[in-house]
């Protein structure tokens, strides 16, 4: 097995086949494939028990792994990690990675999260699809064997009903320095508990009155397996099983069945599930030896989950951003959910490629958000086109210009390629170049003319030379202001036979290259600027209150003036707008003649700054 190259650099810079950086969850998958851990493994084609998959032919797919979200909001950029974690070993080992919605708690879910999820992961650039199995799987689909697997548990001793209060349960339950104590239910016999049990499903009893907990261990070390509950009375309408059921499995049960019944291999789950897996793995063998779950079963891994600085990656509290009218929805550009980084200009490849480099290991950390805005910036540096946009506009007057030209309403095509020499692949066509018209009167950005220039200036200013980009050369002659004593235009005069790319471009020495927009063919648009939502590094670290933090100054709504190519866009084209950054069309409010973009991500880091 290789080792990992210590720096991202050079990974980074290695060709795009090249193999990619190990890590313990490879380790752990090549180390089973070795071995053939799950090569007898069968697959019935669809989720299900021992006898269903024993039915079933050898598994074609090597290993198994899934994203399982709760369809209770819409995805963010951590699990854009996991997704990209569990699709991409399955794509790397020859295996499939299942879209499962955990679905058991029946109050929180919603079709409108599944569909999203759907989009998120598609988007993302993975399938889930299988042959003829095209469907994500539902964890409440498999309610009917948990039920069955939670009756075979009573009678082979290994649960029972506790009629504890809940006061009662947590109090005996014990601490991490004091053992618990048992429940005076806990020794029922079998033939009572299944009663109960029973009674539990038909609704004889009330809401909270009574769980099923596992018999395991009350004076277990590891709180978890201190008889945990495993299932609950919960009249609730299902929004798939509606109400069929009372009774509701507890997460910890039902994860590891969802897993079993879907014979994955290597069920990878963040951290904070580590003390759970000696319940997963008790669960599994009670099971596995009772001869409902093929064997052998899966085995849960953990890895840590991202923490990005300057963001909050919890579903409920971006859910109190969107209710709270804090931003305009779960796609606000400036939110961390993959719709947002979407609307925001964030392409999948830059979320790959993210993934990639934050790599996976066992101990939390911070990701700086540079991190995050450097891939996209990579992805874009040879993908985006380059237009002309002036975002804090003056007036440029080339006042000699009737005198060079003939009319003051002579225009002259000027061009300029769409993609630098640069980021054209040996081999590859270059895009068509933009086009667009020089005449009398341009915009350009006020920050490009001093009237008296600061030490070290070399743009605008009385006296100096100057070339418009792609244009002409011009000397600056003066300015005009308004009674505030406001610039209002700029003067210059245009210098004869000096365009760009003509025998005459390099007679006059300019001093530096401005970017500008014709007057006669800009077009206005919409530009939103925007910065970092949280002013804090870490908004909700330490149970602060993530509103105080809020940034007030995170949006900035500008009317810039644009080119023609990039007033053509389509929604979700993305461009670098030379000098200020990588632009987006809005997916959803940019039209054709009605230009709207988003700042993606500057041009430099300017993070630290
Ligand atoms: P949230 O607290 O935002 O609701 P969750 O963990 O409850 O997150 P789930 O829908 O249960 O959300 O998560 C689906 C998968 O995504 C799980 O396997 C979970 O471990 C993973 N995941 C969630 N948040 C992160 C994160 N910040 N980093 C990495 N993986 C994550
Ligand atoms: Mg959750």
């Amino acid at each position: 097995m290789s080792n990992p190259p210590t720096n991202t650099k050079a990974a980074a810079n290695a060709a795009p086949e090249a193999v990619k950086p190990s890590n313990f969850l490879r380790q752990i998958i090549e180390s089973d494939l070795d071995k053939g851990t799950y090569a007898n493994r069968r697959w019935a084609g669809s989720p299900g028990d021992a006898a269903h998959h024993a039915a079933g032919q050898p598994d074609p797919a090597k290993i198994r792994t899934r994203f399982p979200p709760e369809p209770n909001g819409y995805l963010h950029v951590g699990h854009a990690k996991s997704i990209c974690i569990n699709f991409g070993l399955a794509r790397d080992y020859g295996g499939v990675c299942h879209l499962r919605f955990d679905d058991t708690n029946p109050e929180k879910e919603d079709t409108e999260y599944v569909n999203s999820i759907i989009d998120a992961v598609q988007w993302l650039g993975f399938s889930w699809s299988q042959p003829g199995n095209d469907a994500p799987y539902q964890a409440s689909d498999y309610f009917g064997f948990m039920y069955r697997a939670a009756e075979y548990l009573i009678e082979a001793g290994h649960a029972y009903v506790d009629e504890q209060t809940a006061e009662q349960m947590r109090v005996n339950r014990g601490d991490f320095g004091k053992p618990g104590v048992d429940s005076p239910f806990r020794s029922r016999t079998p033939t009572e508990n299944l009663a109960r049990f029973r009674e539990m499903r038909d609704g004889k009893h009330e809401d909270g009155s009574m769980v099923l907990r596992a018999r395991i261990d009350m004076a277990s070390p590891n709180i978890n397996m201190r008889d945990p509950a495993i299932y609950r009375i919960r009249r609730a309408t299902h929004h798939n099983t509606g109400d069929t059921w009372c009774i509701y499995p507890m997460y910890t049960y039902a994860h590891p069945i969802e897993d079993a019944l879907e014979q994955i291999t290597h069920s990878i789950c963040t951290l904070e599930f580590e003390d759970q897996r000696p319940f997963y793995d008790w669960l599994m063998d009670r099971l596995c030896e009772g001869g409902l779950l093929a064997s052998p079963p899966p085995k849960q891994y953990e890895f840590a989950r991202l923490n990005l600085t300057y963001v909050i990656t919890s579903k409920r509290k971006l859910a109190q951003l969107v209710y709270d009218h804090r931003v305009s929805g779960w796609d606000d550009p400036r939110m961390p959910t993959i719709v947002g980084l979407r609307r925001r200009g964030y392409t999948p490849a830059s979320l790959q490629a993210f993934a990639e480099r934050i790599g996976v290991t066992k101990s939390d950390s911070w990701i700086d958000y540079s991190t995050l805005e450097g891939c996209l910036r990579e992805d874009l540096e040879n993908k985006a086109h380059r237009g002309f946009a002036v975002l804090n506009p003056v007036k440029l007057v080339l006042t000699n210009w009737a005198e060079v030209f003939g009319s003051d309403g002579y225009l002259e095509a000027c061009t300029q390629p769409a993609l630098p020499h640069s980021a054209i692949a040996e081999g590859q066509t270059p895009p068509a170049d933009r086009v667009f018209q020089i005449g009398k009167e341009v915009w350009i950005e006020r920050e490009d003319f001093e009237e008296v220039p600061p030490k070290g200036y070399k743009r605008l200013f009385p006296g100096n030379i100057v070339r418009l980009k792609g244009g002409y050369v011009i000397e600056c002659t003066g300015c005009a202001k308004d009674a505030a004593g406001q610039i209002t235009e700029v003067h210059a005069k245009v210098i004869a036979d000096t365009k760009s790319g003509t025998p005459g471009a390099d007679s006059v020495k300019a001093k530096a290259a401005i970017t500008w927009v014709g007057v006669a063919d800009g077009v206005n648009a919409e530009v939103r600027l925007y910065d970092r939502l949280f002013s804090d590094a870490q908004p909700d670290a330490g149970g602060k209150d993530f509103i105080e933090s809020l940034n007030p100054n995170s949006l900035k709504v500008i009317t810039a003036i644009v080119e023609p190519s990039l007033a053509n866009a389509q929604p979700d084209d993305k461009f670098q707008f030379e000098r200020h950054g990588y632009f987006v069309a809005d997916r959803l409010d940019h039209q054709a003649g009605k230009p709207v973009f988003n700042l993606a991500v500057g041009l430099k880091d300017s993070w630290g700054k």
